[in-house]
């Protein structure tokens, strides 16, 4: 039995009591009843027993007629004497005038002759009625029936009474051992019952207390056990609809539980992070990536906290505005010195279908990448913006000076047309250099690939910078001075390019080398192989480049100083191109540079090395 439930509570007990109290109150209106009946009946058979005959009544009055008193008095004893009934304690009889005239015990004999005192007696004799009552006599606490009876002469008249007296205590110790029989025997009843009731209530309530346990191991989960309907009553179908709520139970849990495996899946697999809270805000479900996303350990760290203080926007938004909106995006900036990170937080209430708002989901999705772009983009297009306007300016203003009347200046005219031309030749090689890289950023580049040796290329490049100098020199032209020296592996390095590209690469390295170089400077350029990879380089003594600049020499308009760029032609976009171009031959472009002293720029391609001499001597074998 369940130890919560008290004794009292219990309907075993409960079932024994009603039991028993019925049983009580049967047997008591029964007894009851029964006692009644029984009294009654002893009594009226007794007051039959003490009935005396006729004769005696009759003989009596005829007694009490005769003058001569002291005769009849002899003669009433004599009559009186031969009454033979146990019963009868005492049998008086009185005179119409109340006197005692006999009496049926020898010893009241000395009451004879006297008056009586009794009004009952004397009532009887006025009134010519009988009257019995029962009395209790307290000097011997006996109980009487007394009965008195006028004596009439033949003209019926009252000629005295007569008063009997019987002891009731024999009638009432009958009624008194019967009784106490029938109260035993109730009182076994009784006890039996209760014990049968016990046993019996024990039968009803011990599959109830069966179906108890079942559902006590159905709340903690286990299915395992069925109900043995014993008989086909109320008990016998509620232990069939436990089996039937067993199972249900077993199959809803199941199915809930495959669900949240499945939720747990999808969550935990998702490249979103996800939070969901409760109505006041407060988390309850984070998934990896969320953590991730939030740079946290455990969900420990996250669960039961608020989302704005976990989100970090408590000055900015309140729970409840969340909640009470329907879809909100917010984009939160979460970089930091190290890392940029860029989220953006999309908020939806969980709504029950009566309305009621249960909490929150909050869908955290990475769009730094997305972000930056945006950035860039715009920066891009605001760089272009002022990149073309420059020129078209300085264009414009010289246009207008010719315009004005310098035309007509014969020296001031050309210089002019000189700029103009100039600028709109860089304003034409940017342009180009932009389309090529819109190219290049569509995806719509074609490469021409093609085995070339790198060794062959770039010494055929170079020479070509030794002969602008070569014929500079010869026509003693002011153009800046430098020299070249080559430093390369004897292997001839066979890699797969793009040739024309390659070119404008290694062309672009080259002219930045000469351009940011002083007057006379030795430009080193190397060539060498690793295992898979070969490697070219550029080494100036020029300006060199500023440390914090070195991270952006590649980004898209970028210069160190944007007066000399422009001054030289530079269009800002050459490395740019370089890198995008180097990316797409699978290879990369970096720099090192020391303010000052000189710059190094690194090109790396992939490279298989083809096993030549092994070629040749399988070919020589099999000849
Ligand atoms: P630009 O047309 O301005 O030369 P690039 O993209 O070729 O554009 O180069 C970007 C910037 O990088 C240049 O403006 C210059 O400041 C710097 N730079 C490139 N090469 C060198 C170098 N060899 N020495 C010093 N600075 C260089």
């Amino acid at each position: 039995m369940n130890s919560n439930l008290k004794f009292y509570q219990s309907i075993r007990v409960k079932i024994a009591l009603v039991f028993a109290l019925m049983l009580m109150l049967t047997l008591e209106c029964v007894g009851a009843v029964f006692v009644r009946q029984l009294e009654t009946q002893n009594l009226n058979t007794f007051k039959q027993n003490i009935e005396l005959p006729s004769h005696v009544g009759n003989s009596l009055s005829e007694q009490l007629t005769h003058s001569n008193t002291k005769k009849a008095n002899k003669k009433i004893q004599e009559i009186l004497n031969q009454v033979d009934n146990n019963n009868i304690s005492e049998i008086r009889v009185i005179d119409s005038k109340g006197v005692i005239r006999g009496t049926s015990t020898s010893e009241s004999r000395n009451v004879v002759g006297q008056k009586t005192t009794d009004s009952t007696v004397k009532a009887a004799i006025m009134n010519n009625q009988a009257h019995s009552e029962n009395i209790y006599d307290s000097s011997n606490q006996t109980r009487y029936y007394v009965n008195v009876v006028p004596l009439n002469d033949n003209n019926n008249n009252v000629v005295g009474a007569l008063l009997m007296r019987a002891s009731l205590e024999g009638v009432y110790s009958n009624i008194n051992s019967i009784t106490l029989i029938y109260l035993s025997a109730a009182l076994i009843t009784i006890v039996l019952s209760m014990v049968l009731a016990t046993f019996i209530s024990r039968e009803i309530t011990r599959p109830i207390e069966k179906m108890r346990k079942q559902t006590v191991r159905i709340s903690n989960g286990d299915f395992s056990g069925q109900l043995k309907a014993a008989e086909n009553d109320e008990l016998g179908q509620l232990a069939g609809a436990i089996n039937n709520l067993s199972i249900r139970v077993e199959e809803a849990q199941k199915s809930s539980d495959s669900e949240r495996r499945r939720l747990d899946s999808v969550l935990s697999h998702m490249s979103d992070g996800v939070l969901a809270t409760d109505r006041r805000g407060n988390v309850t479900i984070v998934n990896n990536m969320a953590l991730q996303l939030l740079g946290v350990d455990g969900e420990e760290e996250l669960i039961s906290k608020s989302i704005i203080d976990v989100l970090d926007i408590r000055h900015d938004y309140t729970v409840r505005q969340l909640i009470d909106t329907d879809q909100q995006e917010i984009i939160l900036d979460m970089s930091n010195a190290g890392t940029d990170l860029i989220l953006n937080a999309y908020f939806s209430p969980i709504q029950h279908e009566s309305g009621f708002i249960s909490g929150l989901v909050c869908v955290l999705h990475d769009v730094t990448s997305q972000q930056k772009e945006e950035r860039e983009r715009k920066r891009f297009v605001s760089n272009v913006s002022h990149e073309l306007r420059t020129p078209l300016t300085s264009i414009h203003s010289y246009v207008e000076a010719l315009n004005d009347g310098a035309w007509q200046d014969k020296d001031i005219a050309p210089q002019f047309l000189t700029v103009i031309q100039n600028e709109t030749d860089r304003m034409i090689r940017m342009i180009n250099d932009l389309l090529s890289l819109s190219r290049m950023d569509s995806g719509t580049t074609k490469l021409n690939l093609e085995y070339v040796n790198i060794k062959e290329l770039f010494n055929y490049i170079l020479d070509r910078f030794d002969m602008i100098i070569k014929n500079d020199e010869e026509n003693d032209d002011t153009t800046k001075k430098y020299s070249i020296e080559r430093h390369f592996t004897d292997k001839d390095l066979w890699v797969e390019i793009d040739t024309d590209k390659f070119t404008q690469v290694i062309d672009n390295i080259m002219n930045n080398a000469i351009k940011y170089s002083p007057d006379g400077g030795v430009i080193t350029t190397r060539l060498l192989e690793t295992h898979n990879h070969v490697i070219l380089s550029v080494t100036d003594q020029g300006l060199g480049i500023p440390r914090k600049a070195l991270g952006r020499i590649f980004d898209r308009f970028f210069r160190v100083d944007k007066a000399r760029s422009r001054k030289q032609g530079g269009t800002g976009l050459g490395l740019a191109i370089s890198k995008e171009v180097v990316n797409m031959l699978g290879g990369q472009i970096w720099v090192d540079s020391v303010e000052g002293k000189g710059s190094t720029f690194y090109i790396s391609l992939p490279y298989v090395p083809y096993e030549e001499e092994d070629d040749w001597d399988d070919q020589a074998s099999k000849e």
